[in-house]
């Protein structure tokens, strides 16, 4: 085995025999690894909407699935127990390594991730440009608690080990499982705050959905991704700094100001409509531009993107095609490795291609 930290260099280990005798059960072989969440949430009542996320162990989640052994020989890991919203890099880079390693070492056939569902696509899009292998990475979560009359949590979950135990999910990319469907890490978003139909893929639609424990597939993930993917973050812990300004109707200049003070290397801006902004945030954008801070043209508006077609396309602004903008973010995040790694500003053009294949 490669050079890992302690901590994953034991988890490895103790999975060793496990994936050995696992494999002789003729089951695919799934690991879990439990992040947090409402999938881990509980309440006082099962009728309650509030709830306190990532209170329960995932052996407790998997307890509540029995099918779920049918299916798969699972074995799982509890990276974190968090609300979503409180990801961190670092834990990114622990899935990162701990997802490389499994894999690398042949220990499993597939990953199940369990996260919070406030910023789901966001792993899910990360992993989605680093994992270099085709082997299937899935990601599921829940709108209800555990402790819910009819929580979604146990058959999403079930779903989702389907999904990743299925041999038609080799070379996908990475999937997120919500609601009976199957949706893509380049195109999926939440776009309902509380509804258990909360994902969809508002470009492309979903991959496909699944029917007693049966992925069915509609289409392909368009955008390159795992195996295709020319990102490698192997044996680093950081990223460039980049963020993201929302555009409105006479917006301030002062957050554009403060993050070129704070020395972000990217601003991606969340414009109006097909990726616009005020004169005044331009006028501030350009000097960033000036000091070599990298500016990605997305939109607030859920579906349709921005495009290089439009009127005011201007190539020393790239667009962001179909990204929204925390996409748009962690794509020009891992673009810009390149110029850390050379100390040399990337060139508009070079990242306009980076955002037209990803
Ligand atoms: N706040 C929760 C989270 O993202 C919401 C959820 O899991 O649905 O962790």
């Amino acid at each position: 085995m490669k050079k890992l930290t302690p901590l994953i260099s034991f988890l490895l280990l103790s999975l060793s025999l496990w994936a050995n005798t696992a494999n002789s059960t003729q089951r695919p072989r799934i690991v879990i690894l439990a992040t947090g969440g409402t999938i881990a949430g509980s309440a006082s009542s099962s009728t309650q909407a509030s709830y306190k996320p990532g209170v329960i162990s995932v052996e407790q989640i998997i307890a509540t699935v029995p099918d779920i052994e049918k299916i798969a020989i699972l074995k799982s890991i509890q990276v974190c127990n968090i609300s979503s919203q409180n990801m961190e890099l670092s834990i990114w880079f622990k899935l990162y390594n701990t997802i490389d390693s499994l894999f690398s070492n042949d220990l499993c056939d597939g990953v199940v991730i369990t996260h919070g569902t406030d910023t789901m696509e966001e792993t899910a899009y990360f992993l989605n440009l680093t994992i270099k292998h085709s082997r299937p990475v899935v990601l599921t979560g829940a709108m209800r608690p555990s402790t819910s009359l009819s929580a979604d949590g146990p058959f999403n979950l079930f779903n989702a080990v389907s999904v990743a135990a299925s041999q038609k999910t080799i070379n996908r990319g990475v999937m997120v499982v919500m609601n009976d469907f199957i949706l893509s890490a380049d195109d999926v978003t939440k776009t309902n705050t509380v509804n258990t139909a909360a994902f969809s893929c508002p470009n492309y639609g979903p991959l496909g959905y699944i029917r007693d424990g049966e992925p069915r597939f509609f289409r392909e993930s368009v955008a390159k991704h795992t195996v295709n993917s020319e990102f490698d973050i192997k044996g680093m812990n950081t990223l460039p700094p980049v963020e993201i300004i929302y555009s409105y109707t006479f917006s301030s200049i002062i957050p554009v100001r403060a993050l070129i003070e704070a020395n972000v290397k990217g601003i991606v801006v969340a414009g109006v409509g097909h990726g616009n902004y005020s004169a005044a945030v331009k006028n501030e954008l350009e000097k960033g531009s000036r000091k070599g801070v990298a500016i990605i043209r997305s939109t607030r508006i859920a579906s349709g993107g921005v495009d290089c077609a439009a009127e005011d396309y201007d190539p020393s602004w790239p667009v962001a095609y179909l990204k929204n903008p925390q996409k748009a973010r962690i794509l020009l995040m891992l673009a810009l490795i390149k110029s850390s790694k050379s100390s040399e500003s990337l060139n508009p053009k070079e990242i306009q291609r980076i955002f037209t294949e990803y």
